[in-house]
């Protein structure tokens, strides 16, 4: 590891001032200590911002949540208020890394994480996302793990977050600040795709930070789920996932989200896929139909292409299981609840 300054900020206007010239954020240390030790990332300074008081989940009125961008993953995952309103969330985060990774991790942290494509790590390989213009190892090499939409000719690589899928499903907003002030982005808009710019990975500006996350009051998401394929039960990253959140009144979807999650270059909205949901039967079809057309722009590779159909199965599997769920809700309701 190269040597590098430290600083431990006090307080916020300290971390502010400190970023604003140039220094990098730390908070867990889980992806950017690990990137350091093997040279992808080269900072020349950190500012330590675990002891900023940025910590805590509030509730805010109306119902919704403001989580601290230091809340550790594993303490977000088994706060009461997350996992009766937002199962959805809660099972993401629980799916992610491992016990010990979840109780460094932070909220703030896990939304700027790096991407996982092993060429990116590989100082030998091309990779446009780490040195712009140099070419791009995963397109004829290992990309059985990238990404089928949002891709570009430039980069391939797939978001690799459980957590920000369901905050993206959840209309979720980032706080943003620096020494100019604060601004508040839908977590939806904070990813960019690769373009021609793959290395510009946020809207986060180069003096900004993450203060916190807020939850909107999404009376739907108490009936939500977040489905993983991997490779092996525990501590994999997805090939695919999906999140998504229904309500069903009288046989008819009048409310849904849903977001997917190891197919694209960021948490991925499936916003086509709802706009055919809403209003339509709760069945099977209309999910099968929702999905494919959710995935029509999609554009498989050799090793990757597998990706399209298993999205497609996976989304209308996690939507069957929540419409089983809503209906079981709505006997229970009809008979005053009575088993
Ligand atoms: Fe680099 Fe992206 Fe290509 Fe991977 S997919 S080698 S991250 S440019």
């Amino acid at each position: 590891m190269r040597p590098f300054g430290y600083v431990s900020a006090p307080d916020l206007p300290t971390a502010l001032d400190v970023v604003a010239a140039g220094a990098r954020p730390l908070g867990g240390g889980t992806n950017l200590v690990d990137l350091m030790r093997e040279e992808v990332e080269r900072p020349e300074t950190l500012v330590d911002l675990t002891r900023l008081p940025l910590a805590d989940i509030e509730e805010l009125p109306g119902g919704g949540l403001r989580i601290g961008a230091l809340v550790r993953n594993g303490h977000l995952a088994a706060h009461r208020l997350v996992r009766s309103r937002y199962p959805v969330l809660a099972q993401a985060l629980l799916s992610g890394a491992s016990g010990q990774l979840r109780s460094m991790a932070t909220v703030g942290g896990n939304l700027l994480q790096r991407t996982r494509c092993p060429y990116f790590r590989d100082l030998s390989a091309d990779c446009n996302k780490r040195e712009p213009g140099t070419g791009c190892a995963a397109l004829g090499g290992v990309h059985r793990a990238t990404a089928v939409l949002g891709t570009s000719e430039h980069c391939i690589a797939a978001h690799a977050s459980d957590m920000a899928v369901a905050l993206v499903a959840l209309d979720a907003i980032v706080v943003l600040e620096s020494v100019r002030g604060a601004r508040r982005v839908p977590v939806a808009q904070l990813h960019r795709l690769p373009g021609d710019t793959p290395h510009v990975e946020t809207d986060l500006a180069p003096d900004e930070l993450i203060t916190a996350v807020e939850l909107p009051a999404t009376p739907v998401a108490r009936t939500s789920r977040y489905r993983k394929v991997r490779d092996r039960a525990s501590f994999a990253f997805a090939l695919v996932s999906v999140a998504a959140a229904l309500e069903v009144r009288d046989g008819e979807v009048t409310d849904v989200r849903l977001a997917l999650g190891g197919v694209a270059p960021r948490p991925w909205r499936a916003s086509e896929a709802e706009g055919l949901l809403l209003g339509a039967p709760a069945t099977e079809e209309s999910f099968r139909r929702a999905a494919a057309a959710e995935l029509a722009p999609a554009v498989g590779r050799p090793q990757n292409e597998f990706k399209i159909e298993l999205t497609q199965r996976a989304v209308v599997a996690v939507l069957r299981q929540l419409a089983t769920e809503r209906s079981s809700a709505e006997r229970a309701e009809g008979t005053g609840g009575a088993a």
